[in-house]
């Protein structure tokens, strides 16, 4: 199932359903909630555009216990203890406290998939249901008391808040994919690939993947990333982007939950998205759990998800204080201040309140 292709044309055939929960986008945040149902007896739907894994969304790079703590280490390429850091007057290696992981897209979707109990169908969801019971696809329409939108930064079933880039608060990223090896993790915060956010190269096994992320949406990230995979000698090949928001949004929305993307769970300043779409994934996963077996109303799981949501605002604000504050640095005042970053106790202090953000203990039973 997770490695079929896409359905297209005929046989996309019609598709009239009503589980009991809908949950629609299936990558990280809605395999997360996905699993968190299995064994509940709820009948799970869940919706894509395209086969289950068949579509990489990022750079795939996360720190290691969240893949060890959700039982996903087979999808592990590469491990790193330190990131190296580049600006254009130093390059500096930061010994981190954790280690972080690169890992195959299509393997992790696969072992997520492996532990839910849930269905699959091919479907483009295109917007709520008129009677607000449901939501249309190009297939039909799929009813169900408890639907989530996992769909990314696009917020599919959301009441209309005007996102459209290049005005809403939105990242861009870009990178290649070419065959290769690579040693360390790196990035690049010089103003010759972008003025605000960084570039970097994740070696994922035989596969490298070299991008640049911009924090302003009007700046076009295609010509620096091909400058950077130049200027690395990797190939331009296997192009993958998108937006990705630095912002939160509301988790709950008339009726409807919102997790990863399409809640602006991706962390200002990192773009770091993925344990973050598992971490609150995970915690309404159990919220809708809680709603299938009874213990509570779907309203009680609306303001327990929606409180949890909120009590991480003031978090994702303080990154992207930061995030604004990074372009202002001047380049050799940015060296120094890299330097002073990786001195050890202050690496651990700083990299141990990060992970703390979407800690990896809360994935546990
Ligand atoms: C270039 C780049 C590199 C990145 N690298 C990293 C990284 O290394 N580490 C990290 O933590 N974060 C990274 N991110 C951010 C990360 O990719 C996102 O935060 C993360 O993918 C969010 O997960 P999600 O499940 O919410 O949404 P997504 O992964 O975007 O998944 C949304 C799903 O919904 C489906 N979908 C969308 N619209 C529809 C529709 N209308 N109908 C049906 N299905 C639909 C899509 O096919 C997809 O499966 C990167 C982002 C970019 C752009």
């Amino acid at each position: 199932m997770p490695t079929r292709v896409t359905k297209r044309g005929e046989e996309r055939t019609p598709l009239s359903d009503e589980p009991d929960v809908l949950i629609c986008g299936a990558s990280f945040a809605g395999l997360a909630v996905a699993r968190e149902l299995a064994g509940s007896g709820a009948d799970v739907l869940v919706a894509d555009r395209y086969a289950i894994g068949e579509r990489q969304t990022s750079a795939c790079g996360i720190p290691t216990e969240w893949l060890r703590r959700l039982d996903l280490m087979e999808a592990e390429r590469q491990r790193f203890e330190t990131l190296v850091v580049h600006t254009p007057h130093g390059t500096s290696r930061w010994q981190l406290p954790w280690t972080f992981s690169t890992f195959d897209y299509r393997e992790l979707c696969r072992l997520l998939w492996r532990d839910c109990d849930a269905r699959f169908e091919a479907a483009t969801v295109t917007g709520r249901a008129r009677d607000g019971q449901g939501v249309e696809t190009d297939r039909g329409t799929i009813r169900a008391p408890l639907i989530v939108d996992a769909l990314g930064w696009r917020r599919v079933l959301a009441s209309g808040d005007g996102y459209q880039p290049p005005s809403a608060p939105l990242s861009r990223g870009l990178e290649v994919h070419p065959d290769g090896e690579g040693e360390d993790l790196e990035i690049w915060i010089d103003r010759r690939y972008v003025r605000a956010g960084y570039g970097w190269s994740f070696p994922a096994g035989e596969e490298v993947r070299v991008g640049v992320g911009s924090f302003d949406p009007r700046f076009h990230v295609r010509a620096t990333t091909e400058l950077l995979a130049a200027d690395l000698d990797r190939d331009t090949v296997r192009y993958q982007g998108n937006w990705i928001p630095h912002k939160l949004r509301r988790g709950t929305d008339d009726g409807i939950f919102f997790a990863g993307d399409s809640a602006g769970h991706c962390l200002p300043l990192t773009a770091e998205g993925i344990r973050t779409a598992f971490y609150f994934g995970v915690f309404l996963g159990r919220e809708l759990r809680g709603v299938a077996e009874g213990r509570q109303t779907r309203e009680e799981a609306e303001r327990r998800y929606g409180s949890f949501h909120d009590a991480h605002g003031w978090k994702f604000r303080s990154l992207l204080l930061v995030q604004k504050a990074l372009p202002l640095v001047p380049p050799r005042l940015l060296a120094v201040v890299v330097k002073v970053v990786g001195v050890r106790h202050f690496l651990d202090w700083a990299f141990g309140h990060y992970l703390r953000i979407a800690p990896p203990s809360s994935s546990g039973p």
